[in-house]
């Protein structure tokens, strides 16, 4: 029989490696600590919307940083 120092939080198993979350939840592998952090909804999956859920930030997919202004007949132009 093999025994280990710690068990993960969320599985169950027996283990001597793997993440630790707030200095006391122990678990095996990120699958584990994501399962788990989602069930305590302490992260959960969402979306934003550049027109609702921006103040004229928003960034392309390199992370670049652009403003939006909007005119006066409301049409859109990026800056960067
Ligand atoms: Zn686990």
């Amino acid at each position: 029989m093999t025994f280990y120092p710690r068990k993960c939080h969320n599985c169950g198993c027996g283990m001597d490696t793997g993440h630790i979350w707030d200095n006391t939840y122990t678990f095996c592998g990120t699958d584990c600590l994501i399962e788990w952090l989602y069930h305590e909804e302490t992260c959960f999956y969402t979306e934003w919307d550049v027109e609702s859920d921006s103040d004229g930030e928003v960034y392309d997919e390199k992370g670049n940083e652009w403003t939006i202004k909007k005119c006066s007949e409301g049409n859109r132009k990026e800056e960067a």
